[in-house]
């Protein structure tokens, strides 16, 4: 990387959102970035970037360039990192600012051409009626001849111009259909977690608001669950975040491996995930866990030297079945205080309300 990044975004003009020129000089100037620092161009890294070369957000552009200044680059975790602390939130309206000027092109496009056609259609008219009025008055069947010819050409000049009518409302009709593809994606990509490709936080919580107001509604009962890896610290410490990374993957594959259909699992933050599991009892929610427990502790989640310098690789496990009344608060934190039982009785178990 370039050691001038800092000094090149400090020197930028103030980034005004509404403005498609400042827009599209941002947008330049972050693939310029991601390309220096060799980032994938995710929406997650992005957006990131995004909101450094912009520099309206302080306190982002100052941890940025404080890891800049450290390391020359950003790591895909200082990236989620730094993502997860500054924009998670406000980053789907800054994603899909540019799809939404690309979608005022094609309507500015759609309505251009409806007002040319309706132009050609006026003046098609226009020239009928004149046509129209002289028919009277023609007098021999030259006339008639000359006002017939000169309709079939006015018709042909008609049906010309519909058909590049046609094919420019087809072409916009397909480009407003890939846009609308793209911000679909986007706003997929923006419920998910880009490590571990389960739901993120923002998607956790709508899920949960949802099943509160449906347990509510169908007394239906449901569970959380939550679970944190034991002494992560030490894989990233011994290893290294690339292989810290690597265990999170593993880690959550398994949980999701063990879950199905309306089950969601969602990445609450570092090594802490939680799990919605709709219409299911107490007792099949902690035998989960349990089940899930042992496989996390038989999974080989590193190459087999690493493993070893790691030693197993354990986690800890709440659980608590939803009552009606409670909020979502409520249950969050009555599944972490089970997680945190789990952690304080020596870690690698689970803990429920059936728990003694
Ligand atoms: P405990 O058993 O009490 O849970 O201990 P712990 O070491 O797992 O917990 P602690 O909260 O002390 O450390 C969690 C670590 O997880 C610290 C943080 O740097 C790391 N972490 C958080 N997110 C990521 C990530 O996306 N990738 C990697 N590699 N590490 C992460
Ligand atoms: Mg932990
Ligand atoms: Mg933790």
């Amino acid at each position: 990387m370039q050691p001038t990044d800092s000094k090149e975004a400090e020197g930028a003009p103030v980034f005004d959102p509404r403005s498609r020129q400042d827009v599209y000089r941002v947008a330049a100037e972050t693939m310029d970035l991601i390309n220096r620092h060799e980032a994938l161009p995710d929406p997650v890294s992005y957006a990131v970037w995004f909101a450094f070369a912009a520099r309206s957000n302080g306190a982002l552009v100052e941890a940025v360039s404080k890891r800049l200044a450290k390391s020359g680059t950003l790591s895909p975790f200082e990236i989620a990192e730094i993502f997860a602390a500054f924009l998670e939130g406000g980053s789907a309206s800054a994603l899909s600012q540019t799809i939404g000027l690309k979608f005022e092109d094609s309507l500015t496009a759609v309505s251009e051409l409806i007002v040319e056609g309706s132009k050609n259609n006026a003046s098609f008219r226009a020239t009928l009626d004149a046509l129209g009025k002289r028919i009277p008055a023609a007098g021999s069947a030259g006339d008639i001849d000359a006002i017939v010819s000169r309709l079939v050409v006015e018709n042909e000049k008609m049906s010309r111009a519909m058909q590049t009518l046609d094919k420019g409302l087809a072409e916009s009709k397909a480009q407003i259909e890939r846009l609308n593809a793209e911000l679909e994606e986007m706003q997929q990509l923006s419920l998910r977690d880009p490590l571990t490709e389960v739901a993120n936080r923002r998607a956790f919580d709508t899920r949960l608001a949802e099943m509160i107001r449906e347990a509510n509604a169908t007394h239906s009962a449901f569970c959380l669950a939550m679970t944190d890896i034991d002494h992560f610290k030490r894989v990233n410490d011994t290893l290294g975040h690339h292989n810290g990374d690597f265990v999170l993957k593993g880690f959550s594959a398994v949980l999701q491996k063990n879950t199905k259909g309306k089950d969601m699992v969602a990445r609450c933050g570092g090594e802490e995930f939680a799990i919605i599991l709709p219409q299911t009892s107490i007792v099949a929610a902690h035998n989960l866990m349990v089940k899930i427990a042992s496989e996390v502790r038989g999974a080989r989640f590193l190459s087999d030297s690493d493993h070893e310098r790691i030693g197993r690789i354990t986690a800890s496990f709440g659980v608590c079945e939803y009552t009606p009344g409670l909020s979502g608060d409520d249950l969050f934190e009555r599944t972490d205080s089970r997680l945190y039982a789990a952690k304080r009785s020596g870690r690698d178990c689970v803990r429920s309300d059936l728990s003694p």
